[in-house]
């Protein structure tokens, strides 16, 4: 074990699962197979070592957004999203358990009898003693996504690495499903995406990671075994770092 860890690449990874990855459509919230494949590969990576923490979205069951329609407060509807992203952590924490993973569940926003509430301390003790950490609720703020509390909880537990799970893989110069024409970046300095208001994540969640010099990769989930290769340092999406590098394939 400790030969294979002294190869890894990253030592601790924070994964962003957003809650449309989770989505089952006309299977309902979640998708059975879907929670299954990734609870599966987090395993794989854990049990190779890697220190995995998730945040996962809610996007598949209430966003934010919405709420201007049905007449409520932005601040109510940004708490509904971040207890939707509850929902998530805890289907994601069966999932692993399923597994014969350890896990912890830790919410932002304190409910004692579902979760452990956040404290970074904690958090990182779990890590070490390779418990896969689920983080729910967000950052517990309205006005805020889950990118931003990725790259918030990626920061506070000292990740090498944010890693975001998207449709495609990686970041384009434009959008590859109206565009097939798009070139995509395996390399990106945070000014540049920033600055051309690329499609990696919210500003917020960018100028933060830039920040604390935390870089990001966004790989795509379409193919089965992705997630494992992304958390094993193996994957080909798009590295978004401080590095002056824009490299375009
Ligand atoms: N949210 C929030 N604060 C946070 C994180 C999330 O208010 O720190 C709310 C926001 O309304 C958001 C919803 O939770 O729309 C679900 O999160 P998100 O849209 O980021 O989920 P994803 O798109 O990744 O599934």
């Amino acid at each position: 074990m400790s030969d294979q860890m002294g190869s890894l690449k990253y030592k601790r990874v924070l994964l962003k699962l957003s809650g449309e990855a989770l989505g089952g459509g006309e299977k309902g919230i979640i998708h059975p197979d879907r929670l299954e494949r990734f609870a599966s590969e987090i395993k794989e990576a854990a049990e190779r070592g890697v220190e995995v923490a998730v945040v996962v979205g809610g996007g598949n069951i209430f966003r934010g957004r919405t709420a201007d329609e049905l007449k409520i407060p932005k601040e109510t509807g940004d708490h509904m999203g971040m207890l939707a992203t509850m929902l998530n952590a805890l289907a994601l924490q069966s999932a692993l358990e399923n597994l014969g993973v350890k896990t912890r569940v830790m919410s932002a926003i304190e409910m004692h009898r579902i979760a452990e509430p956040y404290i970074q301390r904690r958090a990182e003790r779990h890590l070490e003693k390779g418990r896969v950490v689920i983080f729910g609720a967000g950052t517990g703020n309205p006005h805020f996504t889950t990118d931003t509390a990725a790259v918030l909880r990626g920061a506070e537990i000292k990740a090498d690495i944010v890693m975001k799970a998207t449709n495609v893989n990686g970041v384009f110069e434009k959008d590859p499903k109206h565009h097939p024409d798009a070139r995509r970046f395996t390399r990106l300095s945070f000014d540049e995406a920033i600055n051309r208001q690329l499609n990696v994540m919210d500003s917020t969640a960018l100028a933060l990671s830039r920040d604390r010099k935390l870089p990001i990769l966004v790989f795509s989930l379409s193919e089965p075994g992705n997630i494992t290769k992304a958390l094993l340092g193996e994957d080909d999406g798009t590295l978004v770092s401080c590095d002056e590098v824009c490299l375009l394939v």
